[in-house]
């Protein structure tokens, strides 16, 4: 059935493009997939929604590392614990394990350079769960961070004959609605339609719901809105496009988040505070409150990823929303609230923004609010002022009896004394969502009945493997994973036409 039944009533008039494999999405999911593809001989495009320069979505401002674990059973073990209640089908934890295994082995195949990280800035994130021995952080060349292995991969598929197209969102997949197969793809350029045909299949790998305010609200528990540091052209379009042609869905409740940072209305992307890092120490005191104008968590915890401990499980951090860092001029006065030096994030890698070393700029744009009193304060922010000045007495008195005898915060025990003081307001924030259409195995996109759309693949955070907890470098090493196998089972499709 090469050229049909029927597949004449779905092809458009005419095709702008074509290839073998469409890969929509330049980030590591798509480079995986791509330069498979390329290496098994196909002809590959790559529709990139952002700009040259801008591709990469989240994988160019990621903190660089990705897994390779040192033995499939134990990663199968691991992630069958990291699922927990959450549980996925054994055969794609056997997958996910054995390609675990081997990112190293296809990075240095294909001209990478895979070095261990010496000096992880976070180690294995669930120790106890058995298993996690396994886990080994790796990044590409000699240097560690800022943007370095993703242009390990984005110079992957530049020296390869494969066509990219910037600026050209993939917007509806093109469907035979009698087989289901898929055809190619409708994108955008110049705001214009274009048309492209997938002789052989598509593979989806355009991130996650990051910037869908609409979609965070529906799927992500508790959480009225959240911003994230990552892309900001990730917008939920691959689980749109996917839905429309009959996709399944899962894992839409999981994200790596939420923490608490700034977001203001001139960027796209959180910026990260300083004294919330839970190992910076900043001179002077702060407290984060809630609308009440009270505490709820411990300022400085490590949370993993976002899930902090609850009678003994882990669930996403409560963040009652709007939510204010609360200072004093101790703080204000001990140098920038934002870290100038981060190696990751959107805002550092790309938008750059140069935040002032007294914050006297951020406070004459109006991002921070300030007051002679913690009243005045209040009424500033729209918080009750009898309610601050209580919880800040009672965190006063937590440090002078050197113990927070609320959320056992240990970090940063000063107390807000010095006026002037200061608001800021937060933001809940993440750096991805693991959510999307379900996939098998063969990374194929499932139907809600189990049966793959035919000729449509799927890699990376769009419908991760991830259900519930969530081991740091997981995410890269699983676009790599899933993005190979995307692009072996799309070369062995044979093509419609
Ligand atoms: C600050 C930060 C630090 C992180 N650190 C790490 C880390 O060290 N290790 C780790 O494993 N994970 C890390 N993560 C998570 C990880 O970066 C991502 O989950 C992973 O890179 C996702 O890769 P991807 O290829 O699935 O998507 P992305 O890398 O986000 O790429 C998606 C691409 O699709 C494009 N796109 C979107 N919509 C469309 C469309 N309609 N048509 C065409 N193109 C489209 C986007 O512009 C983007 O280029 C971090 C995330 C952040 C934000």
């Amino acid at each position: 059935m090469e050229n049909g039944p029927g597949h004449e009533y779905f092809v458009p008039e005419k095709w702008d493009h074509e290839a073998d494999v469409v890969v929509v999405g330049f980030g590591a999911a798509g480079v995986a997939a791509a330069v498979t593809a390329h290496e098994l001989g196909d002809e590959v495009l790559i529709l990139e929604k952002a700009p040259e320069g801008q591709e990469g979505g989240n994988t160019r401002v990621a903190g660089q590392g990705y897994l390779n674990t040192s033995s499939a059973e134990s990663a199968a073990t691991y992630l069958t614990a990291l699922c927990g209640p959450y549980t996925v089908p054994e055969k794609m934890i056997r997958v996910w394990a054995d390609a675990m295994c081997r990112n190293n082995e296809w990075l240095s195949s294909v001209g990478g350079d895979p070095q261990e990280h010496q000096h992880p800035p976070e180690g294995i994130e669930f120790p106890d769960l058995p298993g996690s021995d396994c886990v080994h952080k790796f990044h590409d060349g000699p240097k560690y961070g800022y943007s370095l292995t993703w242009k390990r991969f984005e110079s992957l598929v530049k020296e390869r004959s494969i066509k990219i197209l910037y600026e050209t969102p993939g917007r509806e997949l093109i469907q035979n609605r009698i087989t289901r197969e898929i055809l190619g793809i409708h994108a955008e350029q110049d705001g214009k339609p274009i048309t492209v045909k997938a002789r052989k299949a598509v593979v989806l790998t355009c991130g996650g719901f990051e910037n869908n305010q609409e979609m965070i609200r529906n799927y992500l528990p508790g959480m009225p809105y959240c911003y994230t540091s990552g892309s900001p052209y990730n917008e939920g379009d691959g689980i749109t496009m996917a839905m429309g042609v009959g996709a399944d869905l899962w894992h839409m409740n999981n994200f790596a988040g939420p923490s608490m940072a700034l977001k203001v209305p001139e960027y796209p992307t959180t910026f990260s505070m300083q004294a919330l890092h839970f190992s910076k120490v900043m001179a002077g005191g702060m407290i984060v409150v809630g609308p009440d104008g009270q505490r709820f968590a411990d300022e400085k915890f490590k949370t993993r990823h976002g899930k902090v401990p609850m009678n003994g499980k882990w669930k996403p951090l409560a963040t009652p929303t709007p939510m204010y860092l609360v200072f004093d001029q101790d703080m204000m006065s001990a140098g920038p609230l934002y870290d100038k030096n981060p190696s990751h994030g959107w805002n550092p890698v790309v938008d750059k923004y140069d935040w002032s070393e007294d914050n006297s700029a951020e406070l004459a744009k109006g991002w921070i609010k300030s007051s002679d009193s913690l009243a005045g304060l209040a009424e500033t922010v729209g918080l009750d002022p009898a309610a601050l000045e209580a919880c800040v007495t009672r965190w006063n008195g937590h440090c002078a009896a050197g113990e927070d005898a609320d959320f056992g915060r240990k970090l940063m025990l000063q107390p807000l004394e010095r006026a002037r003081f200061y608001a800021l307001e937060l933001s809940p924030s993440m750096l991805n969502t693991q959510g999307g259409p379900r996939r098998n195995e063969n990374s194929q996109v499932l139907q809600p009945n189990g049966d793959p759309i035919p000729r449509l693949y799927s890699a990376g955070e769009l419908g991760s493997i991830y259900s519930y907890l969530y081991q740091g470098t997981g995410n890269i090493g699983e676009c790599l994973g899933f993005g190979r196998i995307a692009g072996r089972n799309a070369v062995a499709e044979t093509p419609w036409g």
